[in-house]
């Protein structure tokens, strides 16, 4: 097994950097951890309470595409892992301005590679990976049936994706031409504590709690195939350290809902945690304009994942959600400091009046 020793972790202050962060350093206590992020909307320092006090952990604030600042944290650290979750990870943000998401998944990307490459190859480390976290998004969309695997072609249909797998191939040539020890995993939409109330259920959470309308695109029948947060980082870290250097995993949990299906099920649980009638937030769903371009169905084999390196997710989808809607009801007063002037304003943007 490959143990890294230090760590370089991008986009650490995020939804799922964070919570791998949180998790590796209670199971890795040996392994330094640095965490590179720019600090955009998305990201924020309060998901890292848990190890701001730990002499093994340590803050950079900065850009990804800042080559000289990456060089510098690489040699001085002494990094022989990179994890690299920094992105702008919002599909309706990069339909109206596409052009960041460009400049940090794909240049960010490009940026990062290169100085991996020159301080693997300085070979001041004994032992270097290059860990790429990808999405699911970046095969595009699935008819009723069939799934996802490592060998389906990239065709990604929205520029989130398509950045997104613009990296992936960089990724995928740097090992090819230079035989740098790379990864690659690409897992299904995360839910859990800390996802920034943009996204599908972290928003139905927080709207409903203010019983607000419940915006659902088209007739709420496309499908995604959720897995816990804390799932994919257990997954990230097998794959870290048990993967063949140039080799490519899934994640998921074999989890498909509606996203109908997932709205009906927060309201009817919220029903009964916040004392309303049956039904009741229910009735606050507003069905909105499709988004364009929006893919029917995801859904993901994880086979190889499980076969290779034994990985299973240890959350049903019960309790999680369970446990994350618990989670908001405890931590109002976060989501309050998260969703800012500025993230008002896109919203307003987005959905109107809704
Ligand atoms: P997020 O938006 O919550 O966090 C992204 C983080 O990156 C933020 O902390 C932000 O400040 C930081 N960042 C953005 N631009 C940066 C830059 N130029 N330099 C340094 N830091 C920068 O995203 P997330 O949901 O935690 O996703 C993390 C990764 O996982 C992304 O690469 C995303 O594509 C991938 N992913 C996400 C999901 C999901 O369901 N959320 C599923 C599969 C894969």
């Amino acid at each position: 097994l490959f143990q890294p020793t230090a760590l370089l972790v991008t986009g650490g202050a995020g939804f799922i950097g964070s919570n791998f962060i949180n998790r590796f350093m209670s199971l890795n206590p040996g392994c330094r951890v640095i965490n590179l992020d720019a600090l955009t909307y998305a990201g924020n320092l309060k998901n890292l309470t848990g190890v701001e006090q730990n002499p093994n952990y340590r803050f950079v604030k900065g850009d990804i595409a800042d080559a000289a600042l990456v060089a510098s944290i690489l040699a001085e650290e002494k990094i022989d892992a990179v994890v690299h979750f920094a992105a702008e990870s919002h599909v309706d943000r990069s339909i109206t301005g596409p052009e960041i998401f460009v400049r940090t998944n794909v240049l960010g990307t490009q940026v990062l590679l290169e100085e991996s490459r020159k301080h693997w190859q300085s070979g001041v480390v004994p032992g270097f990976r290059y860990y790429q976290i990808s999405t699911d998004e970046v095969y595009g969309s699935l008819g009723e049936t069939g799934f996802f695997t490592e060998e389906t072609p990239l065709a990604a249909n929205s520029p989130y994706s398509a950045s997104k797998a613009g990296a992936d191939l960089l990724v995928r040539a740097y090992y090819e031409t230079f035989g740098m020890p790379t990864l690659i995993s690409r897992c299904s939409n995360n839910y859990g504590p800390y996802h920034f109330p943009e996204k599908l259920i972290p928003l139905l959470i927080a709207n409903i709690i203010a019983r607000k309308p419940l915006p659902v695109y088209g007739d709420g029948s496309n499908v995604r195939d959720w897995l816990h947060v804390a799932d994919h980082g257990a997954a990230i870290e097998c794959i870290l350290k048990g993967a063949k250097p140039g080799s490519v995993y899934n994640i998921g949990g074999n989890n498909e809902w509606q996203n109908i299906a997932i709205v009906n099920l927060v309201c009817d649980l919220l029903d009964s945690k916040l004392g309303r009638q049956s039904g009741e937030n229910r009735g606050l769903i507003t069905f909105v304009k499709d988004r364009p371009g929006h893919d029917r169905r995801y859904a993901i084999d994880a086979s190889k994942l499980k076969k290779d390196l034994g990985w299973s997710p240890s959350y049903t989808f019960e309790t999680g959600i369970a446990e994350t809607i618990d989670w908001y009801l405890a931590n109002q007063q976060w989501v309050t400091e998260v969703t800012s002037g500025s993230y008002r304003d896109y919203y307003q943007q987005q959905y109107g009046g809704a």
